[in-house]
C-alpha cells in the first residue's frame, strides 16, 4: 500500500476516508482535520484564551500538543484525584508535555485539599466515585478558568467517545442530553467557560496512532474507577459496525450535528450558586455543600506550574 500523498510506503490505512498514508502525511492530515473542525464550528476564536483539561491520557495530551502546534496558545488544567500511583504517573506525563510545549498548567490537588482521596469523598457523599469525581472536576476546572480568565475549555473527547455517548442517549431517549450540541457547549459569561471538543471527528484509533507517531508520552491505564461497562459496550457495537461499513461513526456524528442545527436547545431554568456563583439548579451547588461539610473552604485552591516548572502554591477562596 502506498501513501496517497507522497507515494512512499503507507503506514496507516484509513478506511473511512478510503485512503492510506505514511506517518508524516498522516500527522498533517489529522492536524488539518482538527484545524478545519475548529474553524468550521467556531470552536476557538482569535480573541479567546483557551485551556485544555488534561488527564495524562493520549487524547487530552494530543489535543494540547496539536493546539499549540497550530498556534493556539493553550495552557492546561489537571485535577489530581489522589489515586496513588495512577495520579502520580499522570501528573509526571503532564509535566513532561508542558515542558515540551513551554506552557503552564494548573493542578487542583484533591487529596491535599480534602485530606482524603476521591474514593473516601465519594463514600461521604454517598455517590459512586465517578459521579463525585465528575462533580468535583467540573467545579475545579471551572474555578481555574474563572479565576484566571480562560473563556474556552478544551477537552480531548474523540469521535468514539461522542458516538458512544450519542448511542446511549438515543437508546434511552435521554432528551435532556440529546439536544445539547455536545461538541460545543455555550458558556455563561462570568460564570462558566465555553466547552469545546476539537477531536470530535477524530477516532480513537487515529488518536492512538497520532500519539505514537508524535512521541507523546501518555498514561495507558484507565482511571481505576472508570470501568464504565456501558460505554465500552457501545464502543464495541460501533466498532463492529465500522468494520463492515467504514465511516459509520463519522456519519453518525455528522448526521447528528446536521439534525440538531436549528433545533433550539431545551433550556432548563439555570440559576447561579449563591456561594460560588457557578451555574447550578437552585440554591447552593453540590461542591459548595461538600466544602462546607468538610470545613475546608479556606483550603480550596490550585497549584500553578510555570513553564520553568517551579511550583508556586496559590491558595484562593
Ligand atoms: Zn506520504
Ligand atoms: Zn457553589
Amino acid at each position: 500500500m502506498k501513501c496517497r500523498v507522497c507515494g512512499q510506503d503507507a503506514h496507516i490505512s484509513l478506511r473511512s476516508y478510503n485512503t492510506a498514508l505514511c506517518s508524516q502525511d498522516f500527522i498533517s492530515f489529522l492536524e488539518k482535520r482538527v484545524f478545519d473542525t475548529i474553524q468550521k464550528y467556531n470552536l476557538i476564536g482569535n480573541n479567546d484564551t483557551p485551556i485544555v483539561a488534561v488527564s495524562g491520557g493520549k487524547d487530552s495530551l494530543s489535543v494540547w500538543h496539536i493546539l499549540n502546534k497550530l498556534g493556539y496558545k493553550a495552557d492546561g488544567v489537571y485535577v489530581d484525584l489522589g489515586i496513588g500511583e495512577y495520579s502520580q504517573e499522570s501528573l509526571a506525563k503532564i509535566k513532561k508535555t508542558a515542558e515540551g510545549l513551554q506552557r503552564k498548567f494548573f493542578v487542583f490537588p484533591i487529596r491535599k485539599i480534602f485530606e482524603k482521596g476521591i474514593d473516601e469523598i465519594a463514600k461521604v457523599m454517598r455517590r459512586v466515585p465517578c459521579s463525585a469525581c465528575g462533580m468535583i472536576k467540573r467545579y475545579a476546572i471551572n474555578k481555574v478558568c474563572m479565576d484566571n480568565g480562560y473563556n474556552v475549555l478544551i477537552t480531548g473527547h474523540n469521535l468514539d467517545d461522542e458516538a458512544a455517548a450519542l448511542l446511549g442517549n438515543l437508546l434511552y431517549w435521554k432528551e435532556e442530553y440529546l439536544w445539547k450540541k455536545s461538541p460545543f457547549l455555550d458558556g455563561h459569561e462570568g460564570h462558566l467557560s465555553r466547552k469545546v471538543k476539537p477531536l470530535f471527528l477524530c477516532s480513537e484509533r487515529e488518536m492512538a496512532a497520532y500519539a505514537l507517531i508524535s512521541g507523546i508520552d501518555y498514561i495507558h491505564d484507565e482511571c481505576p474507577f472508570s470501568i464504565n461497562a456501558k460505554s465500552l459496550t457501545y464502543k464495541n457495537i460501533l466498532n463492529n459496525l465500522e468494520e463492515t461499513s467504514p465511516g459509520t461513526k463519522l456519519q453518525f456524528i455528522k448526521g447528528y450535528l446536521k439534525t440538531i442545527k436549528g433545533i433550539e436547545e431545551k433550556k432548563r431554568d439555570i440559576s447561579y450558586c449563591t456561594t460560588c456563583g457557578y451555574p447550578c439548579y437552585g440554591g447552593t451547588c453540590s461542591m459548595c455543600r461538600l466544602l462546607h461539610r468538610f470545613h475546608i473552604k479556606d483550603r480550596i485552591g490550585f497549584e500553578e506550574w510555570g513553564s520553568n516548572l517551579d511550583i508556586t502554591q496559590k491558595m484562593m477562596t
